[in-house]
């Protein structure tokens, strides 16, 4: 299971963009994927279909698996390992950082 949510900072781990930051804007949970701002960038070709169309290159994010980014906790900034607790409140899943133990959300 992702432990990753849309929103999140992350750290990629692996491939090209090793070490990079970004916000994840989307993600596939049926494939296990997600896609972060500025990561994985591919580009397009387009071609103007109508006329006063461009056709150009477009530059696109690329999903990639869930598994190849960390979590950055939003309070120590660090590369966060990520807990399960369970809230005395709601009894929801809330996600800490096993770091410095701060509620993630
Ligand atoms: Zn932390």
């Amino acid at each position: 299971m992702s432990r990753i949510k849309k929103g999140d900072e992350v750290v990629v781990l692996s491939g090209k963009d090793k070490g990079k930051r970004g916000k994840v804007i989307e993600r596939i949970p049926k494939e296990d994927k997600i896609i972060v701002e500025g990561i994985s960038i591919t580009k397009r070709h387009i071609r103007a279909t109508r006329r006063g169309q461009e056709s150009g290159i477009v530059e696109r994010e690329a999903p990639i698996p869930s598994c190849k980014v960390m979590l950055i906790c939003p309070r120590c900034g660090k590369r966060a390992r990520i807990g399960i607790k369970i809230s005395k409140v709601s009894e929801e899943k809330l996600r800490i950082c096993k770091k410095c133990g701060e509620v993630i959300d």
